[in-house]
């Protein structure tokens, strides 16, 4: 495995590998960084991990300074996962001294939801993801579900860039009981982890009202509300809701009765710590989703 620290020695390893499916990171990984990683070993010949805590798609309040960033143990997973070549560049390699800024966006897609929480966020996402992009032409992209739209985004300025690069969409991978995997649960107590179980029976209830017939989005968003909200035998930590959303999965557009393939959205503050989490309803089958949809 490579290990590379700056832009022209990953063109250099990249020029001497064939396919090449990447995964980009901020590193902390997890099971679910190392599924996108096998996913990515099922498309391509090779698979590239980049390792960045890309300070562009922090805002000022944000955790960019107490972000996790056990290099090593990240290594180690990569190795594990057959990785051909791990990109760890640092913020000056990404962003020199005296760069000029500048602005990829998808306005229409990128304002609304967590565009709404963190301004500015999906511009830092989709800057880095664009030089990444151009760094590795990769002939895959693979990205989680789990930061659903982000991937629509990503998804979108491909499309209008003509990146030449197909985006892997893959599932959610969850803890045993519910939880969503994220770097950001390790800041989570053992009080606030149960309390956070929360979000993934919220999106469970509502999928099996949707299950038993529910096409009112408002109904749905009701339950996850109460879910949300009562502790149910999950402790008292405070949890604050950002946002409850039914929106369709293309546009992102709010929608009120589910005749299409549905995305149900979730971010809540758990303590101090902002989760977020999201399942995708179909609606010709009546069946809830984790298959990707993009
Ligand atoms: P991050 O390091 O948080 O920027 O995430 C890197 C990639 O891993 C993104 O495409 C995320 O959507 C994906 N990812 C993070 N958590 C999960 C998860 N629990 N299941 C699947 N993919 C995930």
């Amino acid at each position: 495995m490579i290990v590379t620290r700056d832009i022209q020695q990953t063109r250099q390893a990249r020029g001497k590998l064939e396919s090449l499916a990447l995964v980009p990171t901020m590193g902390a990984l997890h099971e679910g960084h190392r599924s996108l990683m096998r996913t990515a070993r099922r498309h391509a010949r090779h698979v590239a991990v980049s390792i960045f805590v890309n300070p562009a798609q922090f805002a000022a309040h944000e955790d960019l300074a107490k972000y996790p960033r056990p290099l090593e143990a990240d290594l180690e997973a990569c190795r594990a996962e057959g990785v051909d070549l791990v990109f760890v560049p640092t913020a000056g390699e990404m962003y020199p001294p005296g760069h000029c800024d500048m602005v990829v966006d998808v306005p229409a897609l990128s304002s609304v939801l967590e565009g709404r929480y963190r301004p500015g966020h999906f511009r830092g996402v989709l800057r880095v993801v664009a030089k990444l992009f151009h760094i590795f032409s990769p002939q895959y992209a693979c990205f989680g579900q789990k930061d659903f739209q982000q991937l629509r985004v990503i998804w979108a300025m491909c499309q209008a860039l003509d990146f030449p690069i197909e985006i892997i969409a893959c599932p959610i991978v969850r803890e045993p009981d519910g939880l969503a995997l994220s770097s950001r649960n390790m800041y989570l107590s053992p009080d606030e982890r149960r309390r956070a179980l929360s979000l993934s029976a919220a999106l469970r209830r509502a999928e099996s009202l949707y299950a038993d017939g529910a096409r009112q989005t408002n109904r749905l968003i009701a339950a996850m509300q109460q879910t949300l909200l009562e502790p149910n035998g999950l402790g008292h930590v405070p949890m604050a809701i950002d946002y409850v959303a039914a929106v369709d999965v293309a546009a992102l557009h709010p929608i009120e009765l589910i005749t299409g393939p549905t995305a149900l959205l979730l971010a809540c503050r758990v303590g101090p710590t902002r989760l977020i989490d999201n399942t995708v309803l179909q609606s010709l089958d009546g069946t809830a989703s984790t298959q990707p949809m993009m």
